[in-house]
């Protein structure tokens, strides 16, 4: 057993605050590792606040984490101690359905472990994240994280980078393909980057004029502003896939319309509050809607190893654990260049 100091909210929209974790003793293919940076993603602040369904309270968020590994279990291979490592959004799956086994764990049949506000596979012991100085995880859903990055601005590509990189891979984003990133935060930058560096022409729709300026510096070809993407005329039929990345609602059929024909608009951000699409919006250019959640492990891996290969990371503003509350109100109000992230030191000081 390890006792973390952590944050945790108590309850349901409660302000977090200091707390303790026991981590589990570890198992035979366990790391404890040392965090040292943790990203704060707007999923942490939906569900701090009880914004979606189950929720498991108290709730210590945190799924971009990134630190060292202090101990490892008598059968642990993959990793050694001192190494820099980083783990995600989720920390186990059941390691035997048709998804996990072809390495697609976050749509494992039977539910992945996210690394909070959730259960371990018994069913009954929750997950507590990485706003803590430690956690313990399985080797195997662990990730290197490559010695060319910067370990705190590398945090964010943990869940923000490879939400963004998966759908690009798996919709064949590159050369010749006209990709859109609807916001431009969190994941709307990281998103942006990897798509520049796929080879994609690159469009950032964004509800906030000043954002252009950083849109063309990270890569963006074009950058377009509005609050009613419907009267955008001049973009109907532009794009060949969009990225949703807004944590509220938006209007999808207007969005739809900036499909070319066969395109698809991926829902990546989750809006609380349920939304609608009229049929006609589709059907009128045989176009999709599909939805998409991170990564496996080993596209994980394969997203870091890119990342690193062409000098991408987070553009980040770091914070201490004890100013928390306060960075959720600025993302909350979209204040924030373009990631906060936890220096975990704070923490032990
Ligand atoms: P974020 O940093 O807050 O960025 C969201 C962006 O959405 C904002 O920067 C803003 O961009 C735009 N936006 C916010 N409110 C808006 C409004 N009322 N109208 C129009 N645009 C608005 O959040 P994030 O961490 O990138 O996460 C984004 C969403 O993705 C969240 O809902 C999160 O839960 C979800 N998410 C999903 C997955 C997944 O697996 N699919 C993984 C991680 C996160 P502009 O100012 O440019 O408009
Ligand atoms: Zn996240
Ligand atoms: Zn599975």
């Amino acid at each position: 057993m390890y006792l973390a100091q952590a944050f945790a909210a108590q309850r349901r929209g409660e302000a977090l605050s200091p707390w303790q974790v026991e981590r589990r003793a570890l198992r035979p293919h366990d790391v404890l590792i040392e965090i040292d940076f943790c990203g704060v993603c707007h999923s942490d602040l939906h569900q701090a606040r009880g914004e979606w369904g189950r929720q498991l309270f108290p709730m210590v968020p945190g799924h971009e984490i990134v630190g060292r590994v202090l101990r490892a279990g008598t059968a642990v291979s993959r990793r050694r101690v001192g190494e820099r490592v980083g783990v995600g959004c989720y920390v186990d799956s059941c390691r035997r359905c048709e998804s996990c086994l072809q390495g697609l764990e976050p749509y494992c049949a039977q539910g992945m472990t996210a690394t909070y506000n959730s259960l371990e596979r018994d069913g009954l012991t929750p997950s507590y994240g990485g706003y803590a100085t430690a956690i313990v995880v399985d080797e195997a859903f662990t990730l290197a994280i490559p010695e060319a990055l910067p370990p705190d601005a590398a945090a964010p590509l943990l869940c923000a980078g490879i939400t963004m990189y998966s759908p690009l891979r798996h919709w064949k984003a590159g050369p010749g393909m006209h990709v859109a990133v609807l916001g431009l935060g969190g994941l709307g930058h990281i998103g942006v980057k990897i798509a520049r560096a796929l080879g994609a022409e690159v469009s950032v729709l964004s509800h906030s004029a000043h954002k252009e300026q950083d849109a063309l510096r990270l890569g963006a070809h074009a950058f377009h502003c509005a609050s009613d993407f419907a009267a955008q005329t001049h973009l109907r039929g532009a794009f060949d896939l969009i990225l949703h990345t807004v944590s509220s609602r938006v209007d999808l059929d207007a969005l739809a319309g900036l499909l070319r024909r066969d395109g698809t608009l991926v829902m990546l951000g989750i809006s609380p509050e349920p939304q609608g699409l009229r049929a006609f919006s589709l059907i009128s250019q045989r176009r999709s809607l599909a939805g998409s959640t991170l990564g496996g492990i080993a596209q994980i891996q394969e997203m870091l190893d890119f990342c690193a290969q062409h000098g991408i990371s987070c553009d980040i503003e770091r914070i201490r654990m004890q100013d928390i509350n306060e960075a959720f109100e600025r993302l909350q109000r979209g204040d924030v260049r373009y990631r906060f992230v936890i220096d975990m030191a704070s923490l032990r000081a």
